[in-house]
This record gives structure tokens, sequence and C-alpha cells, in this order.
């Protein structure tokens, strides 16, 4: 039985526990005001789509996202999760594939040459991933999908489709935004480390590229994608960019979505507006 004194102690113990988680929701919600308004304020083209979350709570900060629970096409920002699914029947080991550019269905008309896992996720190998997707099958895809918390829908066929062209794929924004930050939440889970090192490499160097330089060489993940677009009036596509900040233990993922642009592009845009946000922290 509890004594006075102790009972005393526990109700003080709660009452600071309860002040404490007041004060850091009451914080968050004022970091949370200000980061909406610094991007309201300075990026408020309406060919912008963000979403911005705390890649530890997941917490949604900041958005502007029409329908926003409703999936859209995603382009390439589904490859690291069909490596995912072609690698967990093989023991998580990635293959090297030679691109050879436009006649084995590369963007790159010259080609990537030699391709392993984490050049291909940089540069956004179309080559590589059309190769590594002749082998998958549906149920694998479905079963990585829902380890990541995601759901895609009926897979495609062919492998153009299914790397992510023509948006035959459709992800909530919300939920990829999710599915990322369980990737970078596990860096040594299998397989994974590859993927991460490849979305480095694309933010320092790859179609991401922007996104380092606007950051002056901060470690960050990034990965693109280009998608039909989701407007009216209609443009040839729309860009994608998502990064996650900092590059090792995450708190911040953005997802950023540009209008009638291919998503080399959209990193520009997405890599100011993360560096907008990071200067309010
Ligand atoms: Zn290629």
């Amino acid at each position: 039985m509890l004594s006075i004194g102790n009972r005393r102690s526990t109700i003080g113990n709660l009452l600071l526990a309860y002040l404490l988680a007041a004060s850091s929701l009451a914080a968050a919600s004022l970091y949370d005001q200000s980061v909406s308004r610094l991007l309201a304020e300075r990026y408020g083209s309406s060919d912008l789509s963000y979403i911005v979350i705390d890649a530890a709570t997941r917490r949604l900060i900041a958005s502007r996202w029409e329908a926003i629970t409703e999936p859209v096409p995603v382009g390439s920002l589904v490859k690291p999760f069909l490596a995912l699914a072609y690698a967990q029947k093989r023991d998580f080991r990635y293959p090297v594939y030679f691109c050879h550019g436009a006649q084995d269905g590369c963007w790159l008309p010259r080609g990537h040459g030699p391709m392993d896992i984490s050049s291909a996720i940089a540069y956004s190998c179309n080559a590589y991933f059309m190769n590594m997707v002749s082998t998958l099958k549906p149920e694998d895809v479905d079963s990585m999908a829902q380890r990541y918390g995601f759901s895609l829908g009926q897979a495609p066929s062919g492998a153009a489709q299914m790397i992510g062209l023509g948006g035959a794929w459709r992800i909530d924004p919300q939920e990829l935004l999710h599915a990322y930050v369980l990737l970078a939440a596990a860096p040594r889970a299998a397989g994974t480390a590859e993927l991460l090192r490849g979305m480095a490499l694309s933010a320092q160097k790859g179609t991401a590229g922007a996104v380092g330089l606007t950051l002056h060489g901060a470690a960050v993940l990034a990965k693109t994608g280009t998608a039909p677009c989701v407007h009216q009036p209609l443009a040839p596509g729309d860009g994608y960019v998502l990064m996650l900040f900092p590059a090792d233990q995450p708190r911040l993922a953005l997802l950023v979505r540009v209008h009638g642009v291919p998503g080399a592009r959209a990193a520009e845009l997405g890599g100011r507006m993360l560096n907008s946000v990071i200067s309010l922290q």
C-alpha cells in the first residue's frame, strides 16, 4: 500500500509528466505554425504541392496538397521498394546490370553503363529496374508493400509500367512518405544500406543533385520521380522529389510535387523548400 508521501509524489510526477507533455505539444504546434506560414509565404505557387512530416513521430507539420488521401502516380519513387520486393527472396543481394541507354528503354540516351543498385537509385536508371522487375511476381510486391505500410493496387503488366512509367502504380502520398521514413529508420535492416546510399548519392550528384547543391553539401537522402500530370490544364508530366533530413536518423521528411516539370527540376524547388524549413530549427 502506498504511503501518503509516496502517493503525493506519484501525483506530483504525473502532473509533471502532463505539464512536460503539454509544453512539448505546444512547442510542436508553434513550430508547425511557423513552418506552415513560411512555406505558404515563400512557396505560394499553385503549381506546387508539398507535405512535410516529423520523421520521428510522423506528425504532419505542414501541407498543401489537394485531396491528400487520394493515391497519385509517383513514377520512380517506387523504385527503392521494387528493389526490396526483388531482393527479399534473394538473400537481399542486388544484381549489377549494364545500361545501354535508349535501346534498353532508359531515359538517358547514351546509357549509364554498368549499374549497381546504389547508382541505379541515384541516377534512376530505367534499364536497371526494367531488368530487375522482369522476374518480379505480384505477390512479392504485395508482401513488400504490406511490410512498408502502403498499398499499390493491382500490379501493372509490362516492365515499363512496373517501374513506375505511365503512372500505373498509384500510392497515397502520406503512406509513401511513411514508407520512406520506415526505410531510413532501420539502416541496418537487410538490403537497406544500399538503397540509402543510393539516395544519398542522388542528392549529391544524381537526379536529385539540386538538393545537395542547395544544402551546400549537408547530408540528405533524396529520390526523384516523374509521373503523368494530375492537374488541369494537363502538362506533359509532374515532377516529384522526396527528401529525408538529416541523412542519419532523419527528423524531417518532405514530399514535393511540381506541375509540368521533370523530377530533377522538382528537386531544385524541393531543395530550396527543405533549406527554408531547416533554417527554422
Ligand atoms: Zn540507364
